[in-house]
């Protein structure tokens, strides 16, 4: 089983990477998001992604969307939602370089779904990124990807990311209060 590439452009030139999950970090996280209209931007992470782009990072975003493989919502379905982030994204300067998704239930053991490297596996086969790369997310399925991945794994507060904060879970990973405090944080130069 492979995951689903909604976009990624080939790209063999090693540039840092931001990697990053969509639900609770880029968009507000609604339970099993099926509608476009039902897409809100998380305040200030569009204009963040701007910035990061500018300092020419690459934007590849890893998300799992098991309602689609549950039968919540069909994969025509994840697909407008996902154009609708790219209006909302675009109408603020900024385009995503990659969007990777798990379609799959998680008792199909699928080798994609986050904490698994299927798709970051995908990834490494169209880009290479450089050392220093980070993985931002608000579940520990996204730290763990990025530990098993060899990227710097960074929690944000948005979405579950309290809650993970809240039970201790990060293990190490640093906390930011949401995704345009991390990118700050990643474009400093600064280490976590
Ligand atoms: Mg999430
Ligand atoms: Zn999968």
């Amino acid at each position: 089983m492979n995951p689903g590439i909604w976009r990624l452009a080939a790209d063999p030139c090693p540039r840092p990477t931001l990697f990053l999950d969509r639900d609770g970090v880029i968009i507000e996280d609604a339970h099993y998001l099926s509608s476009p209209a039902d897409v809100r931007l998380i305040q200030g992470s569009a204009e963040a992604l701007a910035v990061a782009a500018a300092a020419d990072w690459r934007l590849v975003c890893l998300t799992n969307q098991s309602g689609i493989g549950r039968g919540y919502y069909t994969e025509a379905q994840f697909h407008a939602v996902q154009t609708r982030v790219d209006e909302l994204l675009a109408a603020r300067g900024v385009v995503l370089d990659g969007v990777l998704y798990c379609p799959h239930d998680p008792d199909a053991a699928c080798g994609c779904r986050k904490p698994a490297l299927g798709m970051i596996e995908a990834a490494a086969s169209k880009i290479i990124w450089s050392s220093g790369s980070v993985m931002i997310g608000d579940k520990v399925a996204d730290l763990d990807l990025g530990r098993g991945a060899g990227l710097t794994p960074m929690l944000v507060r948005t979405g579950k990311g309290a809650d993970v904060e809240q039970a201790g879970l990060q293990r190490g990973a640093v906390v930011y209060d949401d995704l345009a405090a991390a990118i700050v944080h990643v474009l400093g130069g600064g280490r976590p």
